[in-house]
């Protein structure tokens, strides 16, 4: 069986401030029962060293948003893996919807940052997701197969990867695909990594992210080859991120 994780995307948003939220979920998760699941906060890069070490109290662990594809130099604005490594970060996001929009990224490119996490002992959290025009076309799980085949590298066969199924028009908008629609895409997801990784495929944790609220974590979080999930806004209220968490 695949332990589930639950993986908080701050994104954007966190002063040192949401410190004070992330205190109200250590302090939540060390008073109720066990959760099941591993949890997860991806904080901005600045605040990343104080999330690891607060939530280390409350077994969080930490991840990094994005990496950049080089280990160090001269790329201003950027962070390596190995830094967010350095930082306490254990995992990394790469490839999510939003940086291939704001930023360009390439499948190519998703893979290179993938590969430099493992490289830098990180687990990479790579994203795909389909916009809704191409849902509307039926071309859905013919794009997330290009990208899980171009974004996933070929280390996944030996290293702990994890795959984020995110529609891109689930995301932030309130809305999220039938639970028959993510139990065909998490299938057709789990059958391609278990056919071009034989050892890990199997096994590899498919994240599902988009609108994951408090009000259908249970279930969605039910649905076959679902393995957990990344959640945006809801990760920003202990609260509701706490209620996601002990739905699993
Ligand atoms: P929301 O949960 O806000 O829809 O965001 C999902 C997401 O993009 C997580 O990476």
């Amino acid at each position: 069986t695949i332990s589930p994780l639950i993986a908080g995307n701050w994104k954007m948003n966190g002063l040192r401030g949401s410190l004070d939220e992330l205190a109200s979920l250590a302090h939540m998760l060390i008073s109720g029962e066990n959760p099941r699941a591993i949890v997860v906060i991806c904080p901005p890069a600045t605040i990343l060293s104080e999330v690891a070490q607060l939530g280390a109290t409350a077994g969080i662990q930490a991840g990094g948003q994005d990496c950049h594809t080089q280990a160090q130099g001269a790329h201003t604005g950027d962070i390596s893996a190995s830094m967010l490594a350095d930082a306490g970060a254990q995992y990394v996001i790469v490839g999510h919807s939003e940086r291939r929009a704001d930023h360009g990224e390439t499948d190519d490119q998703v893979r290179a940052k993938a590969e430099a996490a493992i490289g830098a002992g990180l687990k990479p959290i790579i994203c795909v997701g389909e916009t809704e025009a191409q849902r509307d076309s039926g071309e859905a799980e013919a794009v997330v197969a290009a990208q899980l085949a171009a974004s996933v590298p070929e280390a996944a066969n030996f290293h702990d990867v994890i795959v984020a199924y995110e529609p891109i028009w689930a995301i932030g908008t309130g809305r999220t695909p039938t639970n028959e629609d993510i139990a065909r895409m998490h299938g057709a997801i789990r059958q391609q990594l278990s056919a071009r990784f034989p050892e890990q495929g199997p096994t590899m944790r498919i994240l599902y992210g988009g609108s994951l609220k408090p009000q259908n974590a249970r279930e969605i979080l039910a649905v076959e080859n679902v393995n957990g999930g990344l959640v945006g806004g809801a990760s920003l209220l202990a609260k509701d991120f706490y209620t996601i968490i002990s739905a699993v």
